[in-house]
């Protein structure tokens, strides 16, 4: 354990004043929860918006809902790299796993892949119910190429805009450019309420079928909302550079790990979360002009010291406004570990990005046998996030390019 300054990979941070407003929401969670819905409605501009307890609960309401309306389909097309809750909202669902493989240097969907597992929809040999973009640490999915594709075989899309609320591609905000989206207000989000989930959709049906989902929830209980209470307070007190040594010290809190667990809870959005949301909008402002400047100083640095920049590097020069964490491919195995063993030394906040594909998580490895995705299983191994988020000092950025930029050198890169 270090008990020097240790930065965390993400954060959207906590005041006392939030925490303050989230008592508000404790006393008021009718109004509170009216209050930050309606904002959701007009800020993203769009017809239904239900909150619920987590992200990948909001995934699993939408598939469930979706599954309503199309009981005859039972597959969901997710990337073959992505946080592990998707696959764990699919099975929740009770719906089956399909993966798509990912290109390392996009983040993204191959298309020409994606393309070959919708035509066999159109043969009538798959039985797709969604599809689901995500928005891997905010950097935008190809939404309009994706789109196109989705369009010939009539599959809904569901965009995971889990980690891209209020990111913005093509002019219009992540969320909203499939059948229904969802937000993530989890620690390590763009913007957080310690939990919850908000779901978008503009489509009638939908909302309908997500409303009686919905109706169906419990609220949450006493001893939830006082763990809730609990972890607002360990976030405010603990998420700080001068702090955080300590949490991340202790193993049973699993922080920054990604579980895959089908059995989360399923809740109502609580009043005291709602509460949490006050002043949301300002927030979020302020946290993306932060990463924003955070991640155009990487960029910066990354394409001065590599002029035959990556695409990877490119689309996160681009896309430098919506991104939560800052990716970066290290292609050397050792240099990998070399680099995030000096991070940890210095307490610097890099993290490797998932430790493996969907295909070859223990839990679901099976159902996957005889499948490649070398795209994915690739980005596992040579994936590391930088922190961009508003704890991080220009002393850190520097220092943090620094070590990157020397891990990389002399590198022969992959083709
Ligand atoms: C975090 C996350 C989720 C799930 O959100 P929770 O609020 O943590 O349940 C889903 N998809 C992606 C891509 C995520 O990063």
């Amino acid at each position: 354990m270090r008990f020097r300054r240790t930065l965390p990979p993400a954060a959207a941070p906590l005041t006392l004043q939030d925490l303050i407003n989230g008592f508000h929401g404790l006393i008021r969670p009718e109004r509170e929860i009216h209050r930050f819905s309606t904002e959701l409605r007009t800020s993203f501009q769009t017809d239904h918006v239900f909150l619920v307890s987590s992200g990948q609960a909001a995934l699993t309401l939408i598939l469930r809902a979706l599954h309503r309306l199309y009981p005859d389909r039972d597959e969901v097309l997710i990337p073959a790299y992505t946080c592990y809750s998707v696959p764990a909202a699919v099975v929740r669902a009770g719906l089956k796993i399909r993966l798509c493989d990912i290109d390392p240097q996009t983040l993204d969907f191959v298309q020409r892949k994606l393309a070959n597992l919708l035509e066999k929809w159109q043969t009538g040999t798959s039985r797709i119910l969604a599809l689901v973009p995500v928005h891997l640490f905010g950097l935008p999915a190809d939404m309009q190429g994706i789109r196109r594709l989705a369009e010939t075989s009539d599959i809904p899309l569901v965009e995971d805009a889990a980690q891209a609320m209020g990111a913005k591609t093509t002019g219009q905000f992540c969320g909203k450019l499939g059948h229904a989206g969802f937000f993530s207000l989890g620690r390590g989000k763009a913007l957080s309420t310690v939990a919850g989930g908000v779901i978008l959709t503009e489509d009638k049906r939908l909302g309908q079928s997500l409303a009686s989902e919905i109706e169906a929830l419990d609220k949450t209980g006493s001893l939830d909302a006082l763990k809730q209470i609990f972890q607002a307070v360990s976030l405010i007190c603990l998420l700080r550079p001068g702090m955080f040594w300590l949490p991340k010290g202790l193993p049973f809190l699993q922080l920054g790990q990604t579980v895959y667990d089908p059995a989360f809870c399923m809740a109502r959005f609580s009043g005291f979360q709602a509460g949490l949301s006050r002043n949301w909008k300002q927030r979020l402002q302020a946290f993306q002009s932060a990463r924003a400047e955070h991640a155009r100083y990487y960029a910066k640095r990354f394409q001065e010291a590599r002029p035959d920049s990556d695409p990877l590097l490119q689309k996160c020069a681009h896309w430098a406004q919506n991104g939560i964490r800052y990716p970066v491919l290290i292609p050397d195995a050792a240099r990998r570990k070399q680099l995030l063993d000096k991070s940890e030394a210095l307490g610097l906040g890099l993290m490797p990005g998932y430790p493996e594909s969907i295909n070859t998580l223990p839990q679901l490895r099976k159902r996957f046998q005889g499948q490649a995705f070398p795209g994915a299983e690739q980005t596992a191994t040579q994936l590391i996030t930088l922190p961009v988020h508003p704890y991080v000092r220009n002393r850190d950025r520097e220092q943090i390019a620094e070590l990157v930029i020397h891990a990389c050198r002399s590198e022969t890169r992959p083709a």
